[in-house]
C-alpha cells in the first residue's frame, strides 16, 4: 500500500469515527430531550387515579389504568386465535389469514393485543383524535407485556412516523408515544428519526388496491442507514388493518438492511369487516 493510499484510509476511518461520534452525540441529545418531555408530560398528565375507560376510581396508581371491571370486557386476541403472520384474529382452523395467505410480507411477524373493537377502539380514538396523550402509558403497557410473552429479541424500536406536517397539526405521533413507552418497559433503544414518511397517504379510497400499495411504499424512506442496518426491528403503531402500512415501513427497513422487523399494534381490525367495508384504519394517520 502506497503512502498516499495510507492516508487516505486514515482520513476515511478518522472520519467514520467522528461521524459516529456526531451520531453518539445526536442519540444523546435526543435521550436527554425525551427525558425532559417525558418529565413535562408527568406534570402535565399525571398518572390517573381513575380507570381510562369507566371513570371509576382505581384503589391505587398502577400502570394499567382500568379498572378490573373494564379489564374483563376487553377482547385479547389469544396466540391460537392469531393469523401465524400478522397476528389477525382468525376463525377456524386456519393459520394464515386471507391476506397473508394471498401474498408474502414483507415484515417478518406481527401481533397485535386487542381487536379492535367498542372500548380499545375509543381509547386508540381518543389517543387519536382527541387530544389525550396519557392513553398512550396504559396502551403501552400492554404492547411491552406482550413482548415479553412472545419472547421476541430485538435490538431497536421504530415506531411507524407520520409526516412532519401531520405531527405539528396533531402535537404528537401516537405511535411514538406508545413506543417510548415499550422502550422504557423493555430497556431498548428506540429511533424516531431515520425512518420517516414524506408524503400523506389519507386520500387512498378512489385507488384500487396496487396504486394505494404503491402509494404507501413511496410514502415511507430512511434517511440514515447505519443506526438500522443489521439490527432486528421493533416497528410500533396504533392499529393494523390490512398490514400495508406496516409492509411499506419494513420494506424502507430491508432495504436499509434491517435483518428482521417484527410488528406490534394494539389493535388488529377484524379480517372480515376489513374485507367486507373496504374500510383502512392504516391509512388514517
Ligand atoms: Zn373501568
Ligand atoms: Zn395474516
Amino acid at each position: 500500500m502506497s503512502n498516499n493510499e495510507k492516508v487516505i484510509k486514515t482520513v476515511a476511518k478518522t472520519s467514520k469515527i467522528e461521524a459516529s461520534k456526531k451520531r453518539t452525540f445526536v442519540g444523546a441529545c435526543a435521550g436527554m430531550f425525551m427525558g425532559l418531555y417525558k418529565k413535562a408530560c408527568s406534570v402535565l398528565f399525571p398518572a390517573n387515579i381513575k380507570c381510562i375507560i369507566c371513570g371509576d376510581d382505581l384503589k391505587d396508581v398502577q400502570s394499567i389504568e382500568i379498572c378490573d371491571k373494564c379489564k374483563c370486557k376487553l377482547n385479547q386476541i389469544a396466540e391460537n386465535q392469531a393469523c401465524a403472520c400478522c397476528g389477525a384474529p382468525v376463525v377456524g382452523e386456519a393459520k394464515l389469514c386471507l391476506n397473508c395467505k394471498s401474498e408474502p410480507r414483507d415484515f417478518d411477524i406481527s401481533r397485535s393485543v386487542f381487536v379492535y373493537e367498542d372500548e380499545i377502539a375509543k381509547l386508540i380514538a381518543g389517543l387519536k383524535f382527541n387530544n389525550k396523550p396519557y392513553i398512550s402509558r396504559t396502551l403501552g403497557r400492554y404492547l411491552a407485556n406482550l413482548y415479553k410473552e412472545l419472547g421476541w429479541e430485538v435490538d431497536l424500536i421504530v415506531p411507524v412516523p407520520m409526516t412532519e406536517a401531520r405531527k405539528k397539526w396533531r402535537g404528537y405521533n401516537q405511535a411514538e408515544l406508545l413506543a417510548q413507552e415499550v422502550s422504557d418497559a423493555i430497556n431498548i433503544d428506540i429511533n424516531t428519526e431515520t425512518l420517516v414518511k414524506i408524503k400523506e397517504t389519507d386520500e387512498q379510497k378512489e385507488l384500487s388496491l396496487n396504486e394505494r400499495r404503491k402509494n404507501l411504499r413511496q410514502a415511507f424512506k430512511v434517511i440514515d442507514k447505519y443506526p438500522i442496518k443489521g439490527k432486528r426491528i421493533l416497528l410500533i403503531d396504533d392499529v393494523m388493518t390490512t398490514g400495508s402500512t406496516a409492509d411499506a415501513c419494513a420494506m424502507a427497513l430491508k432495504k436499509a438492511h434491517a435483518s428482521r422487523v417484527f410488528v406490534l399494534t394494539i389493535a388488529h381490525g377484524q379480517m372480515q369487516l376489513a374485507l367486507q367495508s373496504g374500510i383502512n384504519n392504516d391509512n388514517s394517520k
